[in-house]
């Protein structure tokens, strides 16, 4: 079974990441943004073998805000979206921001989801680690609910993600990476709301999931919108 195939098999669509960030690049593009007027920020997690997609973002958009945690979780709340806000070009008295937030996941070559090899290790490792050790954590029928000041993120990824979670119900790997992007999504325009007037700034929430193959990266979209003059406009990532 080719890669495609078994990419088949989980997601009905996925694009490779360079075609991925070109696809919404171009059609932000009709939309006004360029990378003069239009800052990037970045929430995906914070494994070495996630950095592809923030480098093709930088060579497309210029250098990213990086508003990243464990997993991709949006942790970095107002205050961090203010940052990256202020940070935006201002252009004719408007600021632009393109937001990529997108969990992953790791699939081998035998389909086996959460897999991956790391350049330099024997044997296998485990993408994304963070949610593969919460999830076994719940098939363990024992979950610390605390807040661990000495594992902060991973604290607040249990916390949040339970509350998305049917009590008594482990989701597999793919399922729990699924309900990351919803809640990445979520807390992400949660505070947008909060923060962004967008009678100044236009913006663009691009999500989804980032998957590892054996050879390379790949992207299933999830929602993509911008938001021009305070309306939401569809973009097509096709
Ligand atoms: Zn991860």
């Amino acid at each position: 079974m080719s890669f495609e195939d078994i990419l088949k098999k989980y997601f009905d669509r996925a694009y490779s990441e360079i075609d991925f960030v070109k696809r919404t690049y171009a059609s932000l593009k009709k939309l006004g943004f360029n990378d003069d007027n239009t800052i990037a920020a970045t929430c995906i997690c914070r494994d070495e073998i996630s950095q592809t997609l923030r480098s093709i973002i930088k060579h497309m958009w210029g250098e990213a805000f990086n508003l990243s945690s464990l997993a991709g979780m949006f942790f970095a709340g107002k205050t961090g979206l203010a940052a990256a806000m202020h940070h935006a070009p201002l252009v004719d008295g408007k600021e632009r921001y393109v937001f990529y937030a997108l969990p992953h996941i790791a699939i081998d070559a035998d389909a086996k989801l959460g897999v991956c090899r790391r350049e330099g290790r024997e044997g296998a490792s485990t993408a994304c680690g963070a949610l593969a050790a919460f999830q076994k954590e719940m098939s363990g029928g024992k979950l610390n609910l605390l807040m661990d000041n000495e594992d902060v993120e991973q604290s607040l990824i249990r916390m949040r993600l339970l509350r998305e979670i049917q009590y008594g119900k482990v989701p597999d790997l793919l399922e729990l990476t699924k309900i990351t992007q919803a809640v990445i999504q979520a807390d992400l325009e949660n505070t947008i709301k909060k923060v962004v007037d967008t009678n100044k700034s236009d913006y663009a929430v691009i999500t989804g999931i980032q998957i590892h193959g054996p050879e390379s990266n790949y992207i299933w979209p999830a929602e993509c919108y911008a938001v021009v003059n305070g309306n939401k406009i569809q973009l097509k990532v096709e």
